[in-house]
């Protein structure tokens, strides 16, 4: 691409989750000429969470899909462009960033990150094989399959207890296993759990392998303190073993910590200026929707102030 055709935005934002279309919403409103680039549906790990009770506004929640459609409207109130595109790497020309996708290549003053994270997948015998034959990562999407079954879901933190909550809509029961004898997750949700009369225990156990021939007949599971295995039939598993940031694209050329999240200062700034990120890709204490909207504000605040001081009024 020769450099007279090269279109150069002054922010580019990637990711259309709560933290995204925060901080697009704030970059199109401040006339910052903004392109968002989105790979799946806007509103990210929002359209697959039935009811979202903690952010502030929705007394009596709302759900995921909603939040997801009124932010994605209010982003793109003030101008925003968007495209549905998969980035696949990002580089420095000059002062420029340059982003690439499989599609195209863009370029921008300033970068937003807010790429978030998926679920981390257990590794264990099976579950590759039967994913969408019974192994799952996501209660919205596939509960409905899964109606007067007995099934299996694993972990002890917020998603594993709410998913499993939600699941009990749908299930005949559901068998809760976790590795420990105390869950992570929230007060709140282990106590609907603990008095969900659909919702078994089973504690200090690990998954050891998926078994089935076309779809999941049952679950081996170890006691992890008498090493004992045993046997339990069953037509699905949840999988809910906690979240790995999605920032591979982006090694080797910010700051992460040994897991991948992103380290960013108070404003939301990486180790390479005019890069900032925001939401749960970032290194931080809480991951939460109320949470990722303020970074998505802040981010693209010093966004704006770093290309005032670039000399972009
Ligand atoms: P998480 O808090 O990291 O919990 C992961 C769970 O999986 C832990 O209980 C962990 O056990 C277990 N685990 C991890 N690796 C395992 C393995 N190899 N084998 C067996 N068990 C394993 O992840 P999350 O529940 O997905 O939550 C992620 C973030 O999203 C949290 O910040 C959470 O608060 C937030 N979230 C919030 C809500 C809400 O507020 N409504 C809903 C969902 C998620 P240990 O406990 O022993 O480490």
């Amino acid at each position: 691409m020769g450099k007279e055709e090269k279109k150069v935005y002054d922010v580019v934002i990637i990711g259309g989750g709560p933290a995204g279309l925060t901080a697009g919403l704030y970059t199109s409103r401040a006339r910052l000429h903004t392109l968002l680039i989105q790979n799946g549906l806007f509103g990210g790990q929002m359209t697959t969470t039935e009811l979202i009770e903690n952010y502030p506004g929705f007394p009596q929640g709302v759900t995921g899909d909603e939040l997801s459609r009124l932010m994605e409207e209010q982003a793109k109130r003030f101008g925003i462009e968007t495209v549905n595109e998969e980035v696949t790497g990002v580089g420095l020309e000059g002062d420029l960033k340059q982003i690439r996708t499989y599609e195209s290549s863009y370029f921008s003053q300033a970068l937003i990150i807010c790429t978030g994270t998926e679920y981390r997948k257990l590794g264990v015998p099976g579950e590759d094989q039967f994913v969408g034959k019974g192994v799952s990562y996501c209660a919205t999407c596939d509960g409905a399959f899964f109606k007067d079954s007995e099934i299996f879901v694993v972990g002890g933190g917020d998603s594993a207890l709410t998913e499993a909550i939600f699941l009990t809509k749908f299930v005949k029961g559901l068998t809760i296993v976790h590795r420990r004898d105390a869950l992570r997750a929230t007060k709140i949700y282990q106590e609907r759990a603990f008095s969900n009369p659909k919702i078994r225990f089973l504690w200090n156990s690990v998954i050891q392998e998926i078994k089935g021939d076309q779809v999941v007949r049952s679950v081996l599971v170890r006691n992890v303190k008498t090493g004992e295995v045993q046997e339990f039939p069953t037509e699905g598993i949840f999988l809910f073993v906690g979240l790995i940031p999605r920032t591979r694209f982006l090694k080797g050329l910010i700051q992460m910590d040994e897991e991948g999240y992103i380290i960013t200062d108070e404003k939301c700034e990486t180790s390479l200026p005019g890069i900032f990120a925001a939401g749960d890709c970032r290194r931080k204490l809480l991951r939460q929707v109320a949470t990722a909207v303020g970074e998505g504000a802040t981010a693209a605040f010093a966004a704006e102030k770093y290309l005032e001081g670039k000399g972009r009024t």
